[in-house]
């Protein structure tokens, strides 16, 4: 049976006279096009929006932009793969009407503008909000870890520093009493030992020298940590393992999965960036309330107070975490607090009404106990190993308390969260391939990562109106 056969390559043919043709009227690249050829670019903050009046001409930076937007969208991030795919993919011929930058042209355009992007972003969250895309109702509040450009044996910590340099002196102190004996003919080896020896203490030397004036510098700056090759990356718990790398902040609107609000930090825990993040989102969504639901990573009670006063309704798990939990005995939520009596109610029924007022670092709290009554407890060994049980409380802490009864007249609000967040996560790191940043510094990572999210975005809408309806939102 025969197959199918392509043209001979020599043969003449009638191509379609036109690139026009070749691009389908669905394609993401006709909305790129439209979208950007919409945007004000010198509002957004890119440089040469407006063509110099003399020398060389430079590239639009919406061309630019174009390029970069059609390559996150495709999996395409390096600057030499987004240079030859300008040359041979016909829809970017389309987009960029023939223009073929050179990498270095490309990467230099994401460098400069790299502050820039972020607004780019905002701009397709407003298209979104015209297409009521956002349920404006709830926001799901998370962060991911994606590795820097630094290998993790290229991460230092004063802790390690601390333990190379203690490991270096231990070593050396052993090569030495080695050379000794060696000076002394009491080794067999001879002198080609001693010379190879002399040759490890140098090395061994050298590497303590530069761990020492590392730990030097960590000690002047304050920083807990220091990283070689991205000096502004940092080392990052993610489950079991250590990632060098940056925290990747995201709110995403609970109806449709879309990101409403990025930013990327490197400060290694959640912990603190609720309120900062929903509050931008509820911003952007123009909204004068939201409920925002954050794993228990997020869980501080300043940060859940201040979401509170800036109109967010913060639904985060307490975790269980403390000595009591650790050694099995009485969790405080056993302990209930009467607010008439400012005392709390142990498992023992017995009133804890002893405070004594505590300030650390700006956190005031009260502790409250009763030693008589631990003292005659028969459930004591279940209770506390001290004297007496002392249970801790924040002066502020009626936020957390107002926090779970929400959240147990709502409890599926937290499965809600895992499955909001997991799907933009999921998507920029396994389909779109894009858990690893290319740049370098924490600027350059941000602008990375507004056009990652900026992509996830995209591809939601275009899966949820289609791109007819989306360039005629942008026409409209
Ligand atoms: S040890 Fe003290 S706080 Fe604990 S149950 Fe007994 S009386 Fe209550």
């Amino acid at each position: 049976m025969a197959y199918i056969e392509g043209h001979a390559r020599d043969q003449a043919l009638l191509l379609p006279a036109s690139v026009e043709d070749y691009v389908a009227a669905d394609s993401p690249v006709r909305f790129i096009d439209a979208f950007v050829d919409d945007l004000d670019l010198g509002e957004a903050g890119f440089h040469r929006s407006r063509p110099k009046a003399t020398g060389r001409p430079g590239y639009a930076p919406g061309d630019m932009l174009k390029l970069y937007l059609y390559g996150y969208l495709n999996r395409v991030r390096s600057s030499r793969r987004l240079e030859a795919e300008a040359m041979r993919n016909l829809e970017l011929i389309w987009l960029l009407r023939g223009l073929r930058p050179d990498y270095k042209t490309i990467a230099d355009f994401r460098r400069d503008n790299r502050s820039a992007f972020k607004a780019v972003f905002r701009a397709f969250v407003i298209l979104c909000r015209k297409l009521d895309l956002f349920g404006r109702e709830l926001l799901a509040v998370d962060g991911t870890r994606l590795k820097a450009v630094n290998n993790p044996g290229r991460n230092f910590s004063r802790d390690k520093l601390a333990r190379y340099i203690a490991a270096a002196d231990e070593r050396l102190e052993g090569y030495l009493v080695e050379l000794d004996a060696i000076d002394r003919g009491e080794d067999g080896h001879g002198l080609g030992r001693g010379e190879a020896l002399a040759a490890k203490i140098a090395r061994v030397r050298e590497r303590r020298q530069a761990q020492a004036a590392m730990l030097e510098q960590l000690t002047a700056s304050g920083e807990s940590q220091i990283s070689l090759t991205d000096r502004d990356a940092r080392a990052m718990v993610t489950g079991q393992k250590t990632t060098v790398g940056y925290n990747a902040q995201v709110a995403v609107d609970a109806k449709h999965k879309l990101i409403v609000e990025q930013h990327v930090t490197n400060a290694a825990t959640d912990m603190g960036l609720l309120a900062s993040t929903a509050g931008a989102a509820k911003e952007a969504l123009g909204v004068d309330r939201i409920a925002a639901v954050a794993d228990m990573g997020y869980y501080k009670g300043e940060d859940i107070e201040a979401c509170e006063a800036a109109g967010i309704t913060p639904y985060v798990a307490r975790p269980e975490r403390g000595s009591a939990i650790a050694n099995g005995r009485f969790p405080k939520e056993r302990f209930a607090y009467d607010p008439a009596a400012d005392a709390y109610r142990c498992p023992g029924g017995q009133l804890l009404d002893t405070r004594y007022r505590s300030v650390t670092r700006g956190h005031v709290s009260i502790q409250y106990s009763s030693p008589a009554a631990c003292a005659a407890c028969a459930i004591k060994a279940r209770c506390t190993g001290s004297r007496w049980r002392r249970i801790n409380r924040w002066e502020n802490e009626a936020v957390l308390e107002r926090m779970a009864k929400r959240l147990a007249a709502r409890p599926g609000v937290l499965a809600i969260r895992r499955e909001t967040v997991e799907h933009p996560f999921g998507s920029i790191k396994q389909w779109m391939n894009q858990g690893v940043f290319l740049m370098r510094g924490l600027e350059k990572v941000r602008a990375e990562f507004s056009l990652t999210a900026l992509a996830y975005n995209l591809r939601r809408a275009i899966t949820i109106i289609g791109i007819p309806g989306l360039i005629q939102a942008v026409r409209a």
